[in-house]
């Protein structure tokens, strides 16, 4: 097994109970510093992938390294803890804490790290001026436009620098013009050297990545590096 590897998925197939196959051996491959995109129409498997390669799920069969540590092999602890430290996630819905100011919405990516507050507040400035945001540190979710959400979002994903990104439909919730602006923030980090997958049924928007993986009635194609 090759270290350039942050994802690496080989034959992975997911059932769920009632006899649904999700995914039917799979094999995924992903550099680190790489972006791409994994692109399906709704009921494809996309996001059925994207829990099994951000550990939340495990698979039915096959094997599953991030970051060079096979899942199989590690309890359920040491996943969330390997989750916490090396996955920045995501979500079409933003997930922002209602009611804290923007400033500790991202330090509260931190709170696994054991630093403290001032450490964990520094930081997450530093992250916000990455999505542009710094200038909205005290503002509370409700008082930000929906492109701004998730650019808030996308910082408290990767405060801690994890080794992978994972964005699930971004832009999913946007107009157009906030969304081409979350994709230029996640174009800019990788840019810088994070390694960037979005989730997204969208052509337009997985036209513009560097790859695309394509995902249709559970088989990947181009999941190989
Ligand atoms: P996508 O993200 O591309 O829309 P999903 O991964 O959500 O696709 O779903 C793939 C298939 O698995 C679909 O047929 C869906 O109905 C089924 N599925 C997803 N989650 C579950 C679950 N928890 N239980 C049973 N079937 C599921």
């Amino acid at each position: 097994m090759s270290s350039t590897r942050v994802v690496e998925l080989k034959d992975v197939s997911k059932s769920y109970p009632g006899g649904v196959v999700a995914l039917r051996d799979v094999d995924l491959a992903i550099d680190y510093g790489e972006m791409l995109g994994i692109v399906g129409p709704s009921g494809s498997g996309k996001s059925t992938l994207l829990h099994i390669v951000g550990t939340l799920d495990r698979p039915s069969a096959g094997t599953v390294r991030i970051a060079g540590h096979d899942i199989a092999g590690l309890s359920d602890r040491k996943v969330s803890a390997l989750r916490a430290r090396r996955i920045g996630f995501v979500f079409q819905q933003f997930h922002l804490a209602a009611g804290v100011p923007v400033l500790d919405n991202v330090a509260d990516g931190l709170l696994y790290a054991g630093l403290p507050l001032r450490e964990r507040r520094r930081e997450a400035a530093e992250a916000l001026e990455r999505v542009r945001l710094d200038h909205r540190l005290d503002h509370l979710p409700h008082q930000l436009s929906g492109g701004e959400r998730q650019r808030v979002a996308i910082a408290r994903a990767v405060v801690g620098s994890p080794a992978l990104l994972l964005a699930d439909e971004p832009t999913g919730n946007l107009d157009s013009s906030a969304g081409e602006a979350v994709m230029k923030v996640l174009r800019d980090l990788h840019t810088a050297g994070t390694t960037v997958v979005v989730i997204t049924h969208d052509r337009e928007i997985a036209a513009e990545l560097p790859r695309q993986v394509h995902v249709r009635d559970g088989r990947a194609t181009g999941g190989e590096s």
